[in-house]
């Protein structure tokens, strides 16, 4: 595939953007290196570059695409809203439609705030935990990315139960001693830090499903046992529902699976491509935040008319019949036929699955926590994705990351996908 545009965009990128990319995840350094691909356009399932090729892209954006890319329903939205002024620094209607449209959706967010990105969202519930139980520290678990505010830059320590230590440069240490990490589906890790720790931790933080080293569902009962020794502990309960909301259900990962956080921080598919985040929760909780209570958050672009219009296309679009079940059915033949060709290649792989959402790892392992997700082989996952890169099919570059479907893409999608995996696979088992 020519790819000349691109390289050389990106050499030029590389002279006055640091890293040429505008966030680490869009470089290669996790694929081996390589030129990231510079789009031009996309449209529903595909994506065209600056050099001309089409991909099918299961990127998604990292999550928010979910109708494909330029839905015309979003897209008229956010003209609409553009022609009435882009920013008004003042309550609008469309702000209170759309948080009854979440709240209707999602009943445990009994209020809601809007912010603009998911980083803010989630720092906001731990600054909101916080005030509410008088308390500092935070448990999180080890591998999920809860966007990149200081305190949740924190990695596990060396054992499963020991404060962190900063996972950037710019950390301080003291604001890692707040942060203690236990691997995700370990229910008696957890059950032994709040023991140890219990009166000083104001919030446990979990992604109801993970989205972030990959799709790894909570075994079952787990989530009612962080909810049971959270809450016994005197702590709120916090789900990052950044990916997750919307993505595999009308409403939130607690809608699918029946359990009820405290506080929730949400982002990507709410703002339908644009930028947003929200939080919300109990009342009596989301009443701490200004101007009702001492903790402070605020925003000059929070709840602006194109995020808050392109948020309500977007659910408009979601609440049509058929969606979830369009996305289970495409997300099912891709799993298969993925799973068809490694074992007719002999290729080493896993794949976890949620509606549209998947996860390929080169491993054979059951993957249910972090420890197991790395084990997938950094070197066949490298060859996989430039490979398929090079066959059109568009995939994020990390072996961590899932492949997001849209209801813009077809079974012929899956199919010509399928086809590329299989030449993919084939030339990997000679290799
Ligand atoms: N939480 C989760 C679960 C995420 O996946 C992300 C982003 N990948 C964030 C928070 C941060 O969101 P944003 O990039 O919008 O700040």
């Amino acid at each position: 595939m020519n790819t000349k545009q691109s390289e050389l965009l990106y050499s030029e990128a590389c002279e006055h953007i640091v890293g040429g990319v505008n966030s680490p995840s869009r470089s290669f350094k996790g694929v081996g290196g390589g030129t990231p691909v510079f789009m031009e356009k996309g449209k529903g399932a595909y994506f065209y570059d600056v050099d001309g090729n089409r991909y099918i892209d299961f990127l998604g954006a990292y999550g928010p695409i979910i109708t494909g890319h330029a839905h015309p329903h979003i897209t008229h939205a956010i003209t609409k809203a553009a022609e009435n002024g882009t920013l008004y620094g003042t309550p609008t209607i469309l702000e209170n439609q759309f948080a009854k449209m979440l709240k209707n959706a999602i009943p445990s967010l009994e209020k809601v705030r809007f912010v603009n990105s998911g980083t803010e969202a989630v720092m906001t519930t731990i600054r909101v935990a916080r005030a509410y139980t008088g308390r500092n520290k935070i448990v999180k678990f080890a591998g999920c990315y809860h966007g990149h505010s200081d305190l949740v830059l924190v990695a596990a320590g060396s054992g499963p139960a020991t404060l962190g230590s900063p996972d950037s440069a710019g950390v301080t240490a003291n604001i890692a001693e707040e942060v203690i990490t236990v691997p995700f589906n370990d229910s008696n890790a957890l059950a032994e830090v709040l023991k140890k720790w219990g009166d000083e931790i104001a919030a446990v933080l979990v992604e109801p499903i993970v989205g972030n080293f990959g799709i790894v569902d909570p075994a079952p009962g787990f989530l009612e046992k962080v909810n049971e020794l959270t809450h016994d502990a005197g702590a709120l309960v916090i789900y990052d529902e950044v990916i997750t909301a919307f993505r595999f259900t009308y409403g939130g990962a607690q809608n699918l699976l029946g359990v009820t956080p405290d506080m929730t921080a949400m982002g990507k598919i709410i703002g339908g491509g644009l930028p947003i985040g929200a939080y919300g929760g109990r009342v009596d909780i989301m009443e701490n935040v200004a101007p009702l209570g001492p903790a402070y958050q605020a925003g000059t672009m929070s709840g602006n008319p194109a995020s808050i219009s392109a948020g309500i296309a977007c659910l408009e679009v979601l609440q049509q019949e058929g969606t979830y079940e369009k996305l289970e059915d495409l997300g099912s033949q891709l799993e298969q036929g993925l799973n068809k060709l490694m074992t007719n290649y002999n290729i080493p792989g896993t794949i976890n699955r949620r509606c549209g959402a998947l996860t390929l790892f080169f491993t054979t392992q059951k993957v249910t926590n972090y420890e197991d997700a790395d084990k997938s082989d950094d070197r066949l996952f490298q060859q996989f994705f430039h490979k398929m890169l090079d066959r059109g099919i568009n995939l994020a570059p990390s072996k961590y990351e899932a492949w997001f479907l849209t209801i813009a893409h077809t079974h012929q999608d899956i199919n010509e996908t399928l086809t590329a995996a299989e030449q993919t696979f084939k030339e990997m088992s000679e290799s």
